[in-house]
């Protein structure tokens, strides 16, 4: 190049990202308009996660910002045969003892296994021409603390880029680097959540097949512990999860299961799970805590990116986590483009909007069990009270559940549900004779 302005891409011509899960596979979506060569690196390539076993529902902010990134991915989906829902009409949600009440809009996503999503992005990612898995593990960064050149795999293989995403998931070796090689010392903030799940594949009976739903999802009012999913599958099997939190003895032959499954409570769910044959072994998964690498208030090198849950790592009750990895592929993309030199500089700021809203708002659901009464804030209570209340509106105004949908689901923010006529409607709630406010 002589003279004159260069070209980014010629100075900008390899990333590397550390993963190949959602995360990873949408970072690299993100890199691939603006880099000549997207490295991802993978030591595990196309197995399946151990949380793949259970139930992950994609939240529709999450939906449309995987579709903005990968428009071939709902042909695609469609293609694996997915199931396509409707959450107004055809997402069936018990929610603290109230069923929900429709509400009419397009607000629909692909319910399917985890599994065959991570396929179907994986199939697409890989179609983009600039971008190449590599298996291999990272276990260093290279570079300074101001700034990175590539990364090293275990084998002692360097791979040069001029930026480095670490999305290796919760164990996130890009934040362990980053300390151990004296170049960033993150700030962490967590919680505890002890939730347990157990997942069975299961041929459904007649009451699933029939039902005016698709999906059900039921989710107790603490102190109450246990909940439960029905999930559509894309070859025609229904995925169920129960949950259970901190003392739950959760089952350990199928037997217990069904047993467990009528712990949570609701008849409905009962007699459809009553109904149906298991298919596979059971599956096991124990969330300890929530994680939230605060990068927005540390320094890193310049160059530096962390997404998924190598970021923030939440309670899966509420399915926020692929959304998150999609968010901040799209948060990715928008900074790259408008640093034009691969610095990160305001990403971490702008995804932590998103996170930021996601942590709070589970971390407030999770704050209602006892064990949290004496931490919790008086803000904290009077905002769980409100909620609570919102939700119970939720169970007769098709308006207010479409804007709670709208908040859960990363569309709008929490200040929406605080929108005057919402407030007057809790309010008029309040004073029912029958209200439990
Ligand atoms: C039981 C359970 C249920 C869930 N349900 C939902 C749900 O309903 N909806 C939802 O949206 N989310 C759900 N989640 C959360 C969701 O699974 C995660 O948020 C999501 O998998 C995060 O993706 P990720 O790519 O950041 O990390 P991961 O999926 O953990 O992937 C990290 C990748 O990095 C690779 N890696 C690790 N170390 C290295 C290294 N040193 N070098 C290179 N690569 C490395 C790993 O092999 C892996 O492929 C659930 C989670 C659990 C545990």
């Amino acid at each position: 190049m002589q003279g004159g302005s260069m070209d980014p891409l010629e100075e900008q011509a390899q990333a590397v990202v550390i993963g190949s899960s959602v995360a990873g596979l949408l970072a690299a979506a993100a890199l691939a308009d603006r880099y000549e060569q997207v490295f991802v690196v993978e030591p595990m390539i196309a197995q399946p996660l151990p949380q793949a076993h259970h139930v992950h529902g994609l939240l529709s902010s999450g939906w449309e910002a995987m579709q903005q990134l990968l428009p071939g991915l709902k042909h695609r989906l469609i293609n694996e045969r997915v199931c396509w829902v409707h959450y107004g009409k055809e997402f069936r949600w018990k929610h603290f003892g109230r069923d929900k009440v429709g509400f009419e809009d397009e607000m629909v996503g692909p319910f399917c296994s985890r599994q065959i999503l991570q396929h179907a992005i994986r199939t697409e990612v890989l179609s983009l021409p600039n971008v190449v898995v590599i298996s291999g593990r990272v276990d260093a960064l290279l570079g300074s603390s101001r700034k990175l050149t590539g990364v090293q795999l275990s084998d002692g293989a360097e791979i040069t880029g001029e930026l480095v995403v670490d999305a290796s998931g919760r164990q996130a070796i890009g934040a362990l680097c980053l300390k151990n090689q004296g170049f960033a010392d993150i700030p962490e903030t967590h919680y505890p959540v002890n939730l347990k799940y157990s997942s069975l594949r299961v041929q459904a009976g007649p009451q699933i097949h029939h039902a005016a739903w698709k999906s059900l999802f039921v989710i107790p009012e603490a102190p109450k512990t246990e909940s439960g999913a029905i999930f559509p599958l894309e070859d025609g099997s229904f995925l169920i999860t129960l949950s259970g939190r901190g003392d739950d003895r959760m089952p350990k032959t199928v037997e217990e299961w069904y047993s467990f499954a009528d712990r949570v409570g609701d008849a409905e769910f009962s007699a459809c799970v009553a109904e149906c044959q298991p298919l596979d072994e059971m599956n096991h998964y124990r969330f300890t805590e929530a994680l939230w690498r605060q990068y927005h208030k540390g320094k890193v090198p310049k160059n530096f990116y962390a997404i998924g849950d190598a970021l923030c790592s939440l309670n899966p009750l509420f399915g926020q986590g692929m959304t998150l990895c999609a968010l901040g592929a799209l948060a990715l993309r928008d900074t790259v483009q408008r640093s034009g030199d691969g610095a990160s500089r305001g990403y971490f700021e702008l995804v932590s909007r998103a996170v930021g809203q996601a942590w709070n708002m589970t971390k407030l659901e999770d704050m209602r069990y006892p064990q949290w009464e004496e931490q919790c804030s008086p803000l904290s209570k009077k905002l769980q009270n409100y909620t609570r209340d919102v939700y119970a509106v939720s169970s007769q105004c098709p308006r207010t559940n479409f804007r709670l949908y709208q908040v859960i689901h990363l569309q709008k923010s929490v200040s929406a549900l605080f929108a005057p006529w919402l407030i007057r409607k809790v309010l008029q709630y309040r004073n029912l004779p029958s209200s439990t406010a």
